[in-house]
């Protein structure tokens, strides 16, 4: 079942109109070429699950993560083939290190996280169509194979028996709702207000409520939020896509203490490092937002060897070269149609972002 919004998937907003009017009458790249004469900036898409629209009366997992179908994504890579310039992180990070200027229409696709969706589905479609593209995950995730702890909350919102949310370390104690749509409104809300408290501090929160509604993570055997394993990465790398780090376990790294995070970094990038067989100079914030890096953990993310690294506000990056501890990217959600996926792509400032002051519950209310 699909609701409206994800039915038609088009842009809303006078300027969304205008940049579906422009994709629908063919204007769409006459404009791209002339808007790439002055601007020439790097555009890097986000990922994060791609699977088949549930039914949201039965997932029991956080839609917001679904970035989009398996067909609308192989439509959004052949339109990259055809009017954009895939290129890998590692190519941008050596064409900033020798001063080079990076081609006109350069796209970059990424993916956070690491669910296996990424492998089964994302990962033939890239290498039938010869897209590079990197896969940033949390290796602890990886390692035991343990669902993600804000996936898990939703779930747990959703499923749970208990009459009463109760979560003083945000200040709430509401009556849970029975409607679903209600509970995943309520999930969204926790979300959003755990971003303000430590990465430690979120993590109890989860853990005690696993705990409280007798809904442990541990052992879980669904497949709607299993993450990859290294042999399915080690395969990926092989064949050519870059893996980069999403921390150890997805905490917001300016959330936690210097040292922790230190850690974080260090261990995520050593753990893939041995995993791969291959240096690791790729990050990914987890979350993303404004709120989940700052100047140390980027000086952080310099001093242990990463090259790049990407965050989730939305935006497009017209110099690089001056923030390529912060790329911004473009990211890509479950109701977008193909002409806003285009317009977005070819006149990036024209279309308005769904998660412009959101990061989806994950990476940012969500990733
Ligand atoms: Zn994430």
């Amino acid at each position: 079942m699909l609701t409206q919004e994800e039915g038609h998937g088009r842009a809303s907003g006078i300027r969304g109109r205008v940049a579906e009017l422009c994709y629908s009458t063919g204007a769409l790249h006459p404009l791209q070429r002339v808007r790439s004469w002055w601007q020439k900036d790097l555009r890097i898409l986000a990922y994060h699950r791609v699977m088949l629209l549930p039914d949201p009366a039965t997932y029991d997992f956080d839609l917001e993560l679904i970035s989009t179908t398996p067909e609308r994504f192989r439509a959004q890579m052949l339109h990259l083939k055809r009017h954009f310039l895939p290129l890998r992180l590692r190519d941008v990070a050596a064409a900033l290190d020798a001063g080079d200027s990076l081609p006109p229409d350069a796209v970059v696709v990424t993916f956070d996280d690491g669910y296996d969706d990424n492998y089964r589905i994302a990962y033939p479609i890239l290498r039938e169509l010869g897209i590079p593209a990197t896969f940033f995950v949390s290796t602890g995730h990886i390692d035991t194979g343990k669902p993600f702890g804000y996936d898990w909350l939703v779930h747990m919102i959703l499923l749970t028996t208990a009459p009463r949310l109760v979560l003083p370390e945000l200040g709430m104690d509401v009556p849970m709702p029975r409607d679903r749509d209600l509970r995943r409104a309520l999930a969204g809300t926790v979300l959003q207000n755990m971003k303000s408290i430590d990465a430690i501090a979120q993590e109890a929160m989860i853990k005690r409520l696993e705990h409280d509604w007798q809904l442990p993570s541990d052992n879980t055997e669904s497949a709607d939020c299993r993450p990859m394993t290294w042999t399915q990465l080690r395969e990926m790398h092989a064949a050519g896509f870059e893996i980069g780090s999403h921390g150890v376990h997805h905490r917001m790294l300016a959330k936690l203490s210097r040292d922790r995070m230190k850690d974080e970094v260090r261990q995520s990038k050593a753990t893939l490092e041995r995993e791969l067989d291959a240096p690791a100079s790729l990050m990914s914030y987890p979350v993303g937002g404004d709120r989940a890096f700052d100047a140390e953990v980027m000086s952080a993310i310099r001093e242990a060897g990463f090259q790049l690294a990407v965050c989730y506000i939305c935006g497009t990056n017209p110099q690089p070269a001056s923030n390529r501890y912060a790329l911004n990217r473009l990211p890509v959600e479950r109701m977008m149609g193909p002409g806003w996926f285009a317009a977005m792509l070819a006149l990036p400032s024209l279309v308005s972002y769904p998660t412009v002051n959101r990061e989806p519950a994950h990476e940012q209310a969500h990733a």
